[in-house]
């Protein structure tokens, strides 16, 4: 490593090393066979980029909102699937537990994850309800000091390599998001059957499948913040979530674009680079205005976050326009690649499919556009 860590801006620069440096060599042959090497993740522990927006006291990095979102863009721009991994502990994982969460808690699961030293998953979508969190159909009863839950949850991400699982359910159906009580379930808790889906178009280095729940049994020091408040626990962690999915698409983007702009200039038809027709441009141009104005949203929603804000309006914004612009632009990188868009031998591809996927997970882009919608027009709260 050549770069010397003063500040935030050269922490993102040493990522951007690595990631180009180490991951890039390697990317192509882990999407193929859909898993991760692990010492790659080690190194990465190493050197601290799973610490994130997690306090130093807890074990982060106590990184600004605005640097880790730069953070997570470099690394996305030559794998966004490790760049969800350097998302978690900050996001989808960690953030419930960091703000809910006892400091026995906080010692057991967030200090290791924000290390690097383990990784953990988030079960929150079902077979029957992804959009609609409240609806969830898992439930527990109690039993003396214990929780007994029984349901399934599916997409669940890092079956292969999470020691444990924020997970959420309910006491009683009817009582919708009032019911749901929020969980740390270990990877080896009796009743926990683990079963991934394969060969996935998009996301394939990331075990994803389903989460069974046949009468795990809990003690009360797996209930994170108080029973029946739940809900608060899953929306924080994909609220906060949504922040990285949008940094990873402007990653995903910029390196789309990147990849066109070169090809464009070396591509000959008709006895001139592509680049020179301007159809080419025109996509083109509309790959730099996109992805200069989602890196804005991006920045804006997490000055928001830094300042204390929920930022519900601005995180919706940013994870739908930028994962938006990250398809358009995967698009017409494929299309200025023509035939060798499809190949593998090229990344546009892979981008394509894993630009897709950006659009569904962490709420679907369509839940998003009602969203901001139903915010501004006064019928749904910003905080
Ligand atoms: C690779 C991958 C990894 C994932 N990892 C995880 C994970 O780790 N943890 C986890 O909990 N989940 C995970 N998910 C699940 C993901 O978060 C859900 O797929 C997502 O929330 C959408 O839920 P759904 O698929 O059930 O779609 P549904 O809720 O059934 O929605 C289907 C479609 O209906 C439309 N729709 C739904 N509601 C509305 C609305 N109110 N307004 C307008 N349109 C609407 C949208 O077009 C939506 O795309 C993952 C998914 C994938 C593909």
């Amino acid at each position: 490593m050549t770069t010397e860590i003063q500040s935030g801006a050269d922490l993102v620069a040493l990522a951007g090393e690595f990631a180009r440096r180490e991951i890039a060599p390697l990317v192509a042959e882990y999407d193929r066979a859909e898993h991760i090497p692990r010492d790659l993740l080690d190194k990465m522990a190493v050197l601290g980029f799973f610490g994130g927006v997690v306090p130093v006291e807890e074990g982060g990095l106590g990184l600004d909102h605005v640097t880790f979102a730069a953070l997570v863009e470099e690394v996305s721009k030559v794998c966004q699937i490790v760049g969800t991994l350097v998302s978690m502990p900050s996001g989808l994982v960690g953030a419930g537990i960091a703000r809910f969460g006892t400091a026995e808690q906080k010692e057991r699961w967030l200090r290791p994850l924000a290390e690097g030293r383990i990784f953990g998953g988030s079960a929150v979508t079902e077979p029957q309800s992804g959009s609609d969190v409240a609806g969830m159909r898992t439930t527990y009863r109690k039993d003396g000091d214990s929780f007994v839950l029984n349901g399934s949850k599916a997409w669940i991400s890092n079956l292969d390599i999470a020691d444990f699982f924020l997970s959420f359910a309910t006491m009683d159906r009817s009582l919708r998001h009032r019911g749901v009580s929020a969980f740390i379930i270990p990877r080896d808790t009796p009743g926990l059957g683990l079963y991934p889906y394969e060969n996935k178009l998009g996301f394939r280095p990331i075990c994803t499948g389903e989460v069974v729940l046949d009468d795990v049994r809990l003690g009360r020091e797996s209930l994170v913040g108080e029973e029946g408040r739940g809900f608060e626990v899953a929306m924080t962690a994909v609220e906060r979530g949504r922040l990285g999915v949008a940094a990873r698409s402007v990653g995903l983007a910029q390196s789309c674009m990147d990849e066109a702009v070169a090809y464009a200039q070396e591509r000959h038809a008709f006895g001139h680079p592509i680049g020179e027709f301007q159809i080419v441009q025109s996509k083109i141009t509309d790959m730099a205005v996109g992805v200069h104005t989602a890196r804005l949203l991006v920045q804006d929603a997490a000055r928001a976050l830094d300042r204390g804000e929920r930022a519900r309006r601005l995180t919706s914004m940013a994870k739908m326009y930028a994962s938006d612009v990250a398809f358009r632009t995967a698009t017409d990188a494929m299309q200025i690649h023509g035939a060798y868009g499809v190949s593998s031998d090229y990344p546009v591809g892979r981008m394509f499919r894993d630009a897709k996927v950006l659009q569904i997970v962490e709420g679907s882009n369509d839940l998003h556009r009602a969203l901001i919608g139903e915010m501004a027009v006064g019928i749904r709260a910003e905080s």
